[in-house]
């Protein structure tokens, strides 16, 4: 079977390795010149990363304890799931090498820009057949919009600060509007932060003020996180859309690489039967309304708002967490569905990976 799979990131390349555990060789098409990564603050759940058939522990920048969010007020909560920040420009070319010592073939400037009867055609007018066509092409996916899917995505922008981090062993997670209308975040990695938001440069000026950040700003990052939920994810026999190609990513916590290990296992079991890769991916978690529901609920709240919840919530850990806290809500009778649709959507994101 000729399965070519247009994207270089972590979708194209994860599903590259499933298969070839599989005993199907792809061709990886990428339009850019080399292997390399979009801008991403590098979290990820540890259990997840073990699912991929690679090592990715020489690519682990720092370990983290868990996960705090911080709301108005100096209220907080966090959760003791453990995590990794990785060096994601270095994993993911690592794993290009293994899926190319492994018998993967990658073409690189090699970017589809359209699809015809078994075809996908290429910038330099070369036509590649298939068999299976597996669009990992990102959140402006060409093959995506060949399925006629439009994605709604958030613009984010983010910082690289060289700073000492030997202290911070948490991902934070900041829901304060001043800042960003989703969130704002600061993980650390070794002797280098990422602090980003959904927004603009000149928002994510305002929140490294706030933090009192005075390290050397070594990169400027910025890209797209589809937040719109799952997007058509097959057409036909043969054409199959991952990551966020296919608007996997988490729209309520922003996550993306969590849902790629979870699909790309799926796909490559169901790579001779694309229905059942689509209705195992409705199955999952990863479908579940709730977390869109979560989403446009956290960029309609207010300051006022989300002070209130981060004191009904301040101190406690999501492991120690019962439906009873919620019910404290009784207080603000206004919030007591809020917190059920967030409360609903954070269990679902942490039972698998966040
Ligand atoms: C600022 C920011 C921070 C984030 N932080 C996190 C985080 O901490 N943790 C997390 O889990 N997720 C995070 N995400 C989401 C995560 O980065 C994405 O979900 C993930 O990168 C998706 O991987 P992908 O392979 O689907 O797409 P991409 O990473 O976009 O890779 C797609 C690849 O396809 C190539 N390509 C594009 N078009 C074509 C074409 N027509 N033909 C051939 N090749 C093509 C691109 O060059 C690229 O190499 C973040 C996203 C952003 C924007």
């Amino acid at each position: 079977m000729k399965v070519v799979i247009a994207g270089g990131g972590p979708a194209g390349l994860i599903t590259g390795l499933k298969l070839l555990e599989k005993g199907i060789s792809p061709i990886i098409l990428e339009r850019k010149a080399e292997i390399a990564s979009t801008a991403c603050a590098e979290g990820c759940d540890i259990a997840s990363l073990k699912q991929i058939p690679f090592d990715s522990s020489p690519y682990i920048s720092k370990d983290v304890e868990g996960t705090k969010f911080l709301f108005p007020g100096g209220y907080s909560f966090s959760s003791s799931r453990k995590g990794v920040v990785l060096d994601r420009n270095r994993w993911i070319k690592g794993m290009a090498e293994e899926f190319a010592g492994r018998g993967g073939i990658i073409k690189t400037g090699a970017g589809v820009i359209s699809i015809d009867e078994g075809m996908a055609i290429l910038k330099n007018g070369e036509r590649m057949a298939y068999d299976v066509l597996i669009g990992a092409d990102g959140p402006f996916s060409v093959v995506g919009k060949y399925l006629g899917n439009k994605q709604e995505v958030l613009p984010a922008v983010q910082y690289k600060i060289e700073c000492d981090t030997s202290e911070i062993d948490y991902m934070k997670l900041y829901f304060d509007k001043r800042f960003s209308p989703h969130y704002s975040w600061v993980f650390p990695k070794d002797r280098v932060l990422n602090v980003g938001l959904a927004g603009k440069f000149s928002q994510l000026d305002n929140f490294v003020k706030f933090l009192g950040l005075d390290g050397k700003i070594i990169k400027k990052e910025a890209g797209a996180i589809p937040v719109s939920g799952l997007a058509h994810i097959i057409a036909g026999r043969n054409i199959a859309l991952i990551g966020d190609a296919a608007s996997m990513t988490n729209p309520f916590s922003g996550g993306g690489l969590t849902p790629i290990i979870h699909a790309s296992s799926i796909l490559s079991e169901n790579i001779d039967n694309l229905k059942n890769y689509e209705q195992e991916i409705k199955k999952h978690p990863m479908s579940d309304p709730v977390l869109v529901k979560a989403k446009n609920l956290l960029m309609e709240l207010t300051n006022r708002e989300l002070e209130k919840m981060g004191k009904l919530v301040d101190g406690r850990t999501y492991e120690e967490m019962r439906f009873s806290d919620i019910l404290r809500a009784a207080f603000h009778p206004m919030l007591i569905p809020k917190m059920l649709v967030f409360g609903k959507a954070i269990v679902i994101s942490m039972k698998w990976g966040w």
